[in-house]
């Protein structure tokens, strides 16, 4: 039995646009084999030196380069006979024997009666798929981003305080006094972490036996955290046998649990892999983006390899897939101008082609390309070598990008990050802030307290910035004790407001030192585009409103052209 096409399904809609793709493609052929004809009787009608004609040569090099790609495409849309017709009459033009532009005649005559064949065929039965491939749900990769945390502990004002600190970062805590009452609330709303105590007055277990339980009756792990007063081995092997993911002895520190809780809850969505086609055939590029798409990356495909460095600074791909014939240059070339460009020395470009001279092959990666596919090219294959490198590419980018101590973007791609950001909203009309913070009297605190409780502080920093503020905005640690946020669609006022919240709440986080509680403030200063259309002038705005938050007695935010902090 054979399901209908459903617009929900995803594997029904990569076979119908598969169809799409093999229709498109057969329908235009027509008018190609007669551009190839015509080029052919310009070859039989030249004069008897027709290897010296300049226009004879034009002719057979563009008739070689569409029986070529007529080869490669044909096999990969699944027309295995026109691949082999298209071969027969490359062959024909590679060795030249005598005779040969009649016998390439017939083999032309042979591809346009298989053509009408194959049109026929897709005609009447529009759903036949292609070559099949394996098809993945994109829905099951997107799991929510939660914040939810239940605490359960019996002392009721330790929980509040501990739900207040949660809060600063981000997390919405309920708080219960009983593990049963947590239980309830669990069956009902499932949260993203459980933080427990091991004590309770009914029992050592009480709070280990209702996670248990849980864990059968949801059938799934529940990511917990447990506290405790002990700290014996017996205490941490029963807190890990109840499925603990992390253990603290009390008092606990909010800044601490934060970081393992990080940890449990964040299940980023992973950014697919960007890649870039680069093929004159658009049927070609479609069909092998369609094979990258279903195995959820992102896909830009360029007909015209002139366009490429403009369209890699715009679509940023993690990977190039390169055609090697291609009109006015080939992809040999194209590549070698993205390898001079010192920007993309490490992005990975790998062949598409129907060219099988291993020789050929290897003088074209000679350049710097990683590899070559061969056209047609099993769409596991593809997906395989592209995901392989495309995810080097990004582990090496995140490397380079990020500040070692708080994971944030680093000054050099934070502002690469501004610029790009500024030149987007210049082309959309959109508002961006752009804010700039720093610690207040932060040389204090380390003198006071030595530099590794300074260390704690920015990484709080850092973790409340980014658990606060949404996934599309940018945080970058600027310098030292200096933090550079990028705020899209967002006007200077109702940044200010936004950051203006985020300071109240780190200027309630609690810092230890030892037994010592002490806490830290920022300032922080906002500029915005439109007002300032230029990197350098906006990025001075906001550093003169900072500056002007600075005198005005730190611990505020500052609007750039306003008169003060709100
Ligand atoms: P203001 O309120 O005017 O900003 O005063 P401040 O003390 O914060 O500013 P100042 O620029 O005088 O001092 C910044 C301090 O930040 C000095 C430096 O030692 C410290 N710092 C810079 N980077 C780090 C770091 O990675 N870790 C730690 N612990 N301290 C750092
Ligand atoms: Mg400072
Ligand atoms: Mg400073």
């Amino acid at each position: 039995m054979t399901l209908p096409p459903s617009p929900l399904n995803p594997a029904a809609q990569a076979s119908e646009k598969m169809a799409r793709l093999r229709q498109t493609y057969i329908v235009q052929l027509p008018k190609q084999l007669a551009h190839m004809h015509s080029l052919l009787d310009k070859v039989m009608h030249a004069s008897a030196e027709m290897d010296t004609d300049p226009q004879v040569h034009a002719s057979v090099a563009e008739l070689h380069r569409l029986l070529h790609n007529l080869k490669g495409t044909g096999r990969s849309l699944g027309f295995a006979q026109l691949g082999s017709h298209a071969e027969q009459g490359e062959t024909l033009l590679q060795e030249r024997a005598p005779q040969w532009p009649l016998q390439l005649k017939k083999c032309l005559q042979q591809l346009q009666t298989t053509t009408q064949e194959q049109a026929q065929l897709l005609a009447s039965s529009l759903a036949m798929s292609g070559p099949g491939f394996a098809v993945m749900d994109p829905l099951a990769q997107t799991p929510a981003h939660g914040r939810l945390v239940y605490v359960c502990d019996d002392d009721p004002i330790m929980l509040e305080q501990l739900a207040a600190q949660l809060a600063c970062f981000g997390y919405e805590a309920r708080g219960f006094t009983e593990p049963q009452a947590l239980r309830m609330a669990f069956l009902q709303r499932r949260p993203d972490a459980v933080i427990m105590d091991i004590h309770f007055p009914q029992g050592a277990r009480a709070g280990i036996d209702v996670l248990l339980g849980l864990r059968q009756e949801t059938g799934a792990p529940v990511p917990a955290v447990f506290l405790s007063s002990r700290s014996d081995f017996d205490a941490r092997l029963g807190a890990v046998r109840a499925g603990g993911q992390a253990y603290f002895v009390k008092p606990v520190r909010a800044n601490a649990l934060v970081e393992a809780l990080d940890t449990l809850t964040h299940h980023d969505q992973p950014e697919p892999y960007r890649v870039l086609i680069v093929d004159d055939e658009p049927t070609v590029a479609d069909y092998h983006a369609l094979i990258l798409q279903q195995a959820g990356m992102l896909t830009h495909t360029l007909h015209d390899p002139r366009q490429v460095l403009h369209t890699l600074s715009t679509f940023r791909p993690d990977l190039v897939l390169m055609d090697m014939y291609m009109p006015h240059c080939s992809g040999q070339e194209v590549a070698a101008v993205i390898r001079q460009d010192v920007q993309y020395v490490g992005l990975p470009m790998v062949y598409l082609t129907a060219e099988t001279d291993r020789h050929k092959l290897l003088g074209a990666m000679k350049i710097g390309v990683e590899g070559a596919l061969s056209k047609p090219v099993d769409p596991q294959e593809l997906i395989g070598a592209v995901a392989v490198r495309a995810e080097r590419m990004r582990t090496l980018r995140g490397l380079m990008a990020r500040d070692s101590l708080t994971g944030l973007f680093n000054h050099t791609v934070t502002t690469q990050l501004l610029e790009r950001a500024l030149a987007q909203a210049q082309r959309t009309g959109a508002q961006l802030s752009f804010v700039m913070l720093d610690i207040d009297n932060f040389k204090a605190v380390n003198d006071t307290y030595g530099h590794p409780v300074g260390d704690q502080v920015l990484i709080a920093l850092a973790r409340v910035l980014q658990q606060r503020l949404r996934n599309s905005d940018i945080v970058g640690r600027y310098g030292g004790e200096e933090f550079a946020v990028i705020l899209h669609n967002e006007s200077a006022h109702s940044a200010t407001r936004l950051i203006d919240a985020l300071r109240q709440d780190f200027a309630r986080v609690n810092f230890y030192s030892g037994e010592q509680e002490f806490h830290c403030t920022f300032s922080a200063g906002v500029a915005s585009f439109p007002e300032f259309a230029h990197f350098e002038v906006l990025r001075e705005a906001a550093d003169q409103a900072l500056y002007q938050a600075k005198r005005a007695g730190r611990n505020c935010v500052v609007q750039h052209g306003t008169a003060g902090p709100l």
